[in-house]
């Protein structure tokens, strides 16, 4: 075991190397929010108004002054407010206006009684229960103040983001420019999609994989397609990546097959460092500086490019592009539900199934069949099992570590 896996390199320090050395893109493009939804803000986003802009009452009821309550009789209605209609007019002394929720307060108005609260007598109103100065009036700028800061930079934009944005009248935001990624898988035994497969071949998943993924993340993807085991073509393909593109991925002959020709000619075109991860799937792994861009070598499995591409590569894409909240959701606890395989010497990323049992504790399965190569068990999971190191096979009712899947794997 020892022999095995001594020179790997666990997965928190190839993250911690990776993000040292690079720095955020430094380009912004100014969009309308209605065409910046999953992009990055590149400044923070200042309100240009008071929200609300305007007291207004938080129910439906009645404005009232203090000194008219004071004599306890019901109090004639002086006239309504309504949203987007403000009471207009006079509000004689010893009077009452009707008012709805998100109603301007007339002026003057020191409480809002809620309809709840009164009993209509003939034209009356008369007040049922104590009123406090204030009550129910939601305060102009009392959710945020004009030049507040609402969204740092950094943030991704999304459902919980653009609406705030436009709720200020906002229609245009600065977003970190789309990162190019230019990805091509490499192999002699690759077929794309919709050709036939000659003998030995096999379909190329890993570029359709990523792609997804960096179509998702909202990256500009400059696809190169299936690039032969030729160190000429391969040549010709890193030089037109680099050219192109902010990151170079590519799947495949990372590993120390006598095709694997990628090593060699990263060593010419740039400085590569391979590394054995200390992880399962997804044991080799490159990633280093071409002359322009960086570059990540996934994998060829497909199963181990999927993970390598969402642990390692998602973070780094996230640090390019200056986003502040992590790539990848915090682990839970959960207990296994069932018996686990796990071998000791690497962190390994089992795909699992986990819900609540009816005593509310999260419960987690395996998949089954872990293999590097079988990607349904990815279709059927919601989450990795995440088993330590160091940990070897894990019995029914052990507590183990959960990583839900994100919206990139379909979580
Ligand atoms: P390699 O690292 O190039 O030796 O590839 C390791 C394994 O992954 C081999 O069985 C390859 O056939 C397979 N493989 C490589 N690239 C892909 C791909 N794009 N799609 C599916 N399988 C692949
Ligand atoms: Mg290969």
């Amino acid at each position: 075991m020892e022999s095995f896996t001594a020179g790997l390199i666990s997965l928190e320090d190839a993250l911690q190397k990776m993000l040292a050395q690079i720095s955020p893109l430094n380009e912004s493009e100014r969009l309308s929010i209605y065409a910046a939804a999953g992009r990055i803000t590149a400044a923070p986003v200042v309100s240009p108004l008071d929200v609300p802009p305007f007291d207004n009452s938080a129910m439906d009821g009645y404005a009232v002054r203090l000194a008219d309550l004071a004599s306890g009789e019901p109090l004639p209605v002086a006239g309504k407010a309504f949203a987007g209609q403000p009471f207009s007019g006079e509000w004689p002394t010893g009077t009452t206006v009707r008012i709805m929720t998100g109603a301007p307060i007339p002026a003057g108005t020191e409480a809002v009684v809620m309809q709840e609260e009164t009993v209509t007598e003939g034209e009356r109103i008369r007040f049922t229960a104590p009123v406090s100065a204030g009550q129910n009036i939601r305060r102009a700028g009392e959710d945020i103040r004009c030049g507040d800061s609402v969204l740092d930079a950094g943030v991704r934009l999304g459902p919980a983001e653009l609406p705030l944005i436009a709720s200020l009248g906002v229609g245009e935001v600065d977003v970190v420019r789309r990162l190019r990624v230019a990805l091509f898988s490499t192999g002699d035994e690759l077929q794309p999609v919709g050709e036939p497969l000659q003998a030995g071949q096999i379909y190329d998943t890993n570029r359709f994989t990523v792609r997804l993924m960096l179509d998702k993340l909202g990256c500009e993807v400059i696809d190169l397609g299936i690039i032969r085991d030729d160190p000429e073509a391969l040549r010709a393909a890193f030089v037109r990546a680099d050219s192109e593109a902010d990151l170079v991925i590519s799947s495949g002959g990372v590993s120390v097959g006598e095709a694997d020709y990628t090593k060699a000619m990263l060593d010419e075109l740039g400085e590569i460092t391979f590394w054995k991860l200390a992880i399962k799937p997804g044991k080799p792994f490159a990633f280093g500086r071409l002359s322009h861009s960086w570059f990540c070598g996934l994998p060829g499995n497909p199963v181990s490019a999927a993970v390598t591409f969402y642990q390692l590569v998602q973070p780094l894409l996230a640090k390019l592009s200056g986003q502040q909240s992590p790539a990848l959701p915090p682990r839970q606890r959960a207990r296994a539900g069932e018996y686990l395989k796990k071998t000791p010497g690497r962190l390994d990323f089992q795909r699992g199934i986990v819900r609540r049992s009816a005593d509310g504790e999260l419960q987690v399965v395996s998949t089954g069949n872990q293999g590097s190569h079988v990607f349904s068990s990815f279709s059927q999971a919601n989450c990795f099992i995440v088993l330590e190191r160091d940990r070897g096979n894990v019995n029914p009712g052990e507590w183990v570590e959960i990583e839900p899947f994100t919206a990139l794997l379909g979580g």
